[in-house]
């Protein structure tokens, strides 16, 4: 757990509504993950004795301009932090077996300690990306989405695998709140194999009564009112309406969706999958989009890489 001061991280808005005072508490990602960075930065620094660094490895096959856009960002955010990152791009002719070459080479590099495939797959060939995510070593998945870590995970060996990076960046934000999750009821909205399910595990093994909604759950709305605990990753551009908030509840939105707005040059802007302005009238805590999960996403794969680097030195002194 990171122990800096929550108030640090908060934006406290306060609002009247109807006569009645309502206050939420904004968790800012952005200055979460600054704080994330900045200590794994020191720690870098740290470990880099006789020139070693933490080695990352962003796999991509194809050239989809949204993966572009995550990849420089993260590029970006691993040499800030003193972390080495390759970036490995394959054509769109690239077919399952070149991609699997190009995993193993990597699985045994010495110097690579995390090693990300981008997803989409954006191929010509048909690649099984499911086979593709499990080629990757267990012990370099700083993404955490392969079968060993995501098993792992469910079982509740957390110290023991790679946390997938947006639900730790959501517990993240969670602890922000100085909040204890145990106890609480926890709603997730979603249940992928990189948000949704992993987050339920994470809430379960931090003592949370969870209930997990989908596109088949019935009574969406009244699931949402149970929830102290909100976490929603399903991709729907402001599904969640304020009116469904528990007063006070702690509201976590994944959501990253882009809407048509004639008043930005791009003609377009970023919504979550809340309605913010309606949900911040009732939530206690409330994350923003952008600047929210976003941030802390990236923020949580270095932390990945680095513990990843930290175990190899470990290992290493270890044989010595
Ligand atoms: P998926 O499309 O893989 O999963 C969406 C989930 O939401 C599914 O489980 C789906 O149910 C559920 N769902 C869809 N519609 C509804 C609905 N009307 N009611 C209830 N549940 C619904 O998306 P991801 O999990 O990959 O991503 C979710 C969101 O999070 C997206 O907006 C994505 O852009 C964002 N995201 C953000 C990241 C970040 O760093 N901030 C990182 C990754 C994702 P079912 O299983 O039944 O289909």
């Amino acid at each position: 757990m990171i122990s800096f001061a929550a108030n640090l991280c908060r934006l406290e808005l306060s609002c009247f509504h109807g006569g009645r005072r309502s206050i939420a508490t904004v968790i800012s990602g952005n200055i979460t993950s600054k704080l994330v960075r900045e200590r794994l930065r020191k720690e870098v620094e740290e470990m880099s004795f006789s020139g070693f660094r933490p080695g990352l490895v962003v796999l991509q096959v194809g050239d989809r301009d949204d993966s572009n856009l995550y990849i420089s960002t993260k590029l970006k955010v691993a040499a800030q932090i003193g972390i080495e990152a390759k970036h490995v791009r394959l054509p769109t002719t690239a077919t399952q077996e070149e991609v699997l070459q190009h995993i193993t080479l990597v699985n045994q590099n010495p110097s690579v300690h995390g090693l990300i495939v981008q997803l989409p797959l954006d191929s010509v060939n048909s690649i099984n990306t499911e086979l593709v995510t499990n080629a990757v070593s267990p012990e370099k998945d700083v993404d955490g989405i392969s079968c060993e870590n995501a098993g792992k995970l469910s079982r509740g060996d957390l110290a023991d695998c790679f946390l997938p990076c947006t639900p730790n960046g959501c517990m993240e934000l969670i602890r922000q709140t100085g909040v204890s999750v145990a106890g609480k009821h926890a709603v997730v909205i979603g249940r992928s194999k990189i948000v949704g399910a992993p987050m339920h595990d994470l809430l379960l093994w931090n003592h949370a009564t969870v209930t997990t909604c989908h596109s088949k759950t019935r009574d969406l709305p009244e699931q949402v009112a149970k929830a102290e605990i909100l976490v929603v990753g399903a991709g729907r551009a402001d599904m969640v309406r304020g009116e469904w908030v528990k007063e006070g509840a702690i509201v976590i939105d994944c959501g990253i969706n882009h809407v048509p707005d004639e008043t930005k040059p791009s003609g377009k802007r970023v919504v979550g999958d809340v309605h913010y302005a309606s949900a911040y009238q009732r939530a206690g805590f409330i994350t923003p989009v952008p600047g929210g999960v976003g941030p802390m996403t990236v923020a949580m794969l270095m932390e990945n890489t680095v513990k990843s680097a930290r175990r190899f030195l470990q290992r290493e002194l270890s044989r010595r």
